[in-house]
This record gives C-alpha cells, sequence and structure tokens, in this order.
C-alpha cells in the first residue's frame, strides 16, 4: 500500500509501506477513505516530538472502512464505515476506568505517534471497540473527520476546561483549526462574549463568520487592554491558550479575569513565563490536558443533528496521491488561508 512515511525532521515521503495486519485479538484493520494533517503532525516534520522516530506512518484523524476484526471484536464488522478517534483507548485500565483515555496503559495518543498513522490506505486500529465510532449513515464523513480530533480537543481541553458558562466571557487566544473549534463548541453554552485573538486577518475575517463577538489582530499591539476594555475593566471568565507559544501563554495571564481560567490546548515547546506575583491573589485556576475524546459521541450527535457544521473548517480538498501537495498546502497557511484540508481517496 501507500502511506506518508516520516524518515526525520522535515522529511517526508509518500511511498510503498507494508500494508497492516491484525496483531492483537482487540485490532481492526480500516481501509481509510479520508484523513487529514494536524498541526501536531507540523510538530512532528520539526522534529519535536521524539517518540515519533523515523519510519513511521503519520496522521491520526480519519474515517475509513472496516476490513478485518480481530476474534476479540464483537461489536464491530467488515464493511462498518467508522470514525477514528485520534486517542486509543483499551477502555479497561485504571486510566480508561477514570474517562482519561488520552492516558490509557496501552494507548492514548499513539496513532502516527508510536505506532502508524491514518495517513495511508490502511492503517491497525488497536482497541478497535473503544477506539473506533460507527458512522450514522447518510453523514457527510468530511464532517466525520473533524471529530477525531479537533472538535473533540477544542471542546475538552478548551470549553470544558475553562468551565464556558452561559453569560460568560471567553477569550480565544489563536484562531487557527483548534482556536476554532473551540469557538464552535463554545457556543454550546451560550457565552455573552466570544473574543478571538490571532495575528492573521483571514483567520479573524472566519472567526467573525463562526460566531466570535469581537476579533483582535494582535499584531496591532495593546491587545490585552482592549480585551480589558471589551470586558468592563475585568478581564474574560476563560481564557483559552490555543496557539502554544509563550507569547499567547502570558496574554491569557493578563486578561483572565479574577476567579477565571486559563485553559492551555497549545502543544508547548518552550518554558513560559508564570506571573505569580500578579496572579496568586486572583482566584485564577490554569488547566492543562491532552484531549481524552470522552465528548466524541456527544459532538457527533451535534454534527448529525447540524448544531455545529464542521464542514466550514475544511478549506482545500486532496486526493491521496497528492498528500505531499496537502502538506506543503497546510504547512503554509498563512500563504493558502488553509484551516483543514481533507485528503480523500
Ligand atoms: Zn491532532
Ligand atoms: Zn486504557
Amino acid at each position: 500500500m501507500k502511506a506518508l512515511v516520516y524518515h526525520g525532521p522535515a522529511e517526508i515521503a509518500w511511498e510503498d509501506h507494508p500494508k497492516p495486519v491484525l496483531v492483537d485479538a482487540g485490532d481492526a484493520i480500516v481501509r481509510m477513505l479520508k484523513t487529514t494533517i494536524c498541526g501536531t503532525d507540523l510538530h512532528i516534520l520539526k522534529g519535536e516530538v521524539p517518540t515519533c522516530t523515523p519510519g513511521r506512518v503519520l496522521g491520526h484523524e480519519g474515517v475509513g472502512v472496516i476490513e478485518s476484526v480481530g476474534p476479540g471484536v464483537t461489536t464491530l464488522r467488515p464493511d462498518d464505515h467508522v470514525l477514528i478517534s485520534c486517542i486509543s483507548s483499551c477502555g479497561k485500565c485504571e486510566y480508561c476506568r477514570r474517562g482519561m483515555f488520552s492516558h490509557c496503559a496501552t494507548g492514548g495518543w499513539i496513532l502516527g505517534n508510536t505506532i502508524d498513522g491514518t495517513q495511508a490506505e490502511y492503517v491497525r486500529i488497536p482497541h478497535a471497540e473503544t477506539s473506533l465510532y460507527p458512522i450514522p449513515a447518510g453523514t457527510d464523513e468530511g464532517a466525520m473527520v473533524m471529530l477525531s480530533d479537533i472538535l473533540p480537543t477544542g471542546f475538552e481541553c478548551g470549553v470544558l476546561s475553562g468551565k464556558v458558562a452561559p453569560g460568560s466571557s471567553v477569550a480565544i487566544v489563536g484562531g487557527g483549526p483548534i482556536g476554532l473549534a473551540a469557538l464552535l463548541t463554545a457556543q454550546l453554552y451560550s457565552p455573552a462574549t466570544i473574543i478571538v485573538i490571532d495575528l492573521d486577518e483571514g483567520r479573524l475575517a472566519v472567526a467573525r463568520q463562526f460566531g466570535a463577538n469581537h476579533t483582535l489582530n494582535s499584531a496591532a499591539g495593546d491587545t490585552a487592554a482592549k480585551v480589558l476594555a471589551l470586558t468592563e475593566g475585568r478581564g474574560v471568565d476563560t481564557a483559552i491558550e490555543a496557539a502554544g507559544v509563550p507569547a499567547t501563554f502570558l496574554l491569557c495571564q493578563d486578561i483572565v479575569a479574577p476567579g477565571g481560567i486559563v485553559a492551555n490546548i497549545g502543544v508547548h515547546g518552550k518554558p513560559v513565563e508564570l506571573h505569580l506575583e500578579k496572579l496568586w491573589s486572583q482566584n485564577i485556576a490554569i488547566t492543562t490536558r491532552l484531549v481524552d475524546t470522552v465528548s466524541t459521541p456527544m459532538l457527533l450527535k451535534t454534527v448529525v443533528a447540524g448544531t455545529i457544521d464542521p464542514l466550514r473548517l475544511i478549506t482545500h480538498r486532496f486526493k491521496f496521491d497528492r498528500m505531499l501537495a496537502a502538506y506543503d498546502t497546510f504547512g503554509r497557511a498563512a500563504d493558502t488561508g488553509a484551516l483543514k484540508v481533507i485528503i480523500e481517496t
């Protein structure tokens, strides 16, 4: 089969790779129909994810058709169309029993990291029964791909950890796909104000279309003062960090209101400053986490019902044999305007 193989920093190829086979009783082999590229894949390409070693097939998102299942799989069968979760979970270990699938003893984020992933014609999914979700007939499968990672990540790490509530104020610092996923899912809770902050005017325009009440271009400066001006001098109840760089984490500390929460989503590669000398008395909480994807079944229902329309996040489509072009387009998002790219058969 063909697959997108990582060969070390800045080196990837769309090339022949052994087709996966069933290894464990709980496995499924899935023929991929649609996949996508995540910001995390770009972190891997920069050599920032040491667990992902050369020779690995990348990708942790997508939908496909089950080709075969191991003898331990009873709830899924060949020809089922399934959504692949970015998090594999056994459903049995201590962390899984606590709903913390991201730290599953034999799962977590392993796809396209420590085992071969979804940017391929076929993928082996361990713990298939608890890591795949059947797709309701008639559902747009491109929309489903947004449920593999970005919608549950924006929702769980941003909206739920940030305790977005009716009438509350929210700032989303970083208007990329994850920030926009937080924007779409925050609206499930009817906050009074959502402010999206980014450096890219194109992304801010999309944020306004997606329901942001205010957008601020941080390139113009004085961003914290502008957020305070929009919130009667208080700051926001929830500051969602969706960029993963020191400057945006700092900004979140400057704009969080007393009693508020800084909910970190960003993948940080460098230390950040923490201004406890200002925050210690402000009843602030700071949250960090990986996505557990426990909200996937609920979010799937909101997509099927039309409450959330994740198709709006898809800006580009490619066929599988143009995977490298898809990487190029996604990697130059500032020039191409790419949010999520779909790669499909
Ligand atoms: Zn991802
Ligand atoms: Zn587990």
